[in-house]
């Protein structure tokens, strides 16, 4: 497995479970026409769908969530944001997740399976507020999430 491209430890691998559409743009303002990185949750027009899981990478030390692209791509990463309108959460190695009646206000699944939240947009008054600083191969659409690192006063505007 590749290792942390940041501190050259061991991935865990898991699945990154998105509940809303996620976009993308390399600065820090978003449009409603941006790209979509993760088009997480399906969307029947109710605002809370069911989370999906896409196959991910994390390192727990460094707080980075990786989705890898396509095997073989060199990766030319861009610096940017992504804007998820929920929160991002994340369940270990093989474990798959089903929510309950619940989500997206329990990260308790059935089977007594708990998902990790990453990465939470509190209450965001704008989309723009809810961003997390990633990067992204424009190649292939791998996306490095550093979900740890939240901008704290756009918590306090929350
Ligand atoms: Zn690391
Ligand atoms: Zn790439």
């Amino acid at each position: 497995m590749t290792p942390c491209p940041e501190c050259g430890g061991s991935l865990e691998s898991g699945s990154l479970l998105v509940g809303s559409l996620v976009h993308w743009s390399e600065k820090p303002k978003v449009r409603m026409t941006s790209p979509l990185v993760l088009e997480g949750a399906v969307w029947h027009g109710t605002y809370a769908g069911r989370p999906s899981p896409f196959q991910a990478f994390r390192c727990v030390r460094c707080q980075l969530c990786i989705v890898p692209g396509a095997p073989g791509c060199a990766h030319t990463f861009h610096a940017g944001w992504i804007f998820p309108y929920a929160k991002l959460r994340w369940v270990s190695g093989n474990t798959k997740f089903a929510p309950t009646f619940f989500y997206p206000f329990s990260s308790r699944g059935r089977g007594g399976v708990i998902a990790e939240t990453l990465f939470s947009p509190g209450f965001p008054i704008s989309i723009s507020g809810a961003r997390c600083p990633a990067r992204r191969c424009p190649e292939c659409g791998s996306l490095e999430i550093t979900y740890g690192s939240r901008e704290p006063n756009e918590q306090r505007s929350a």
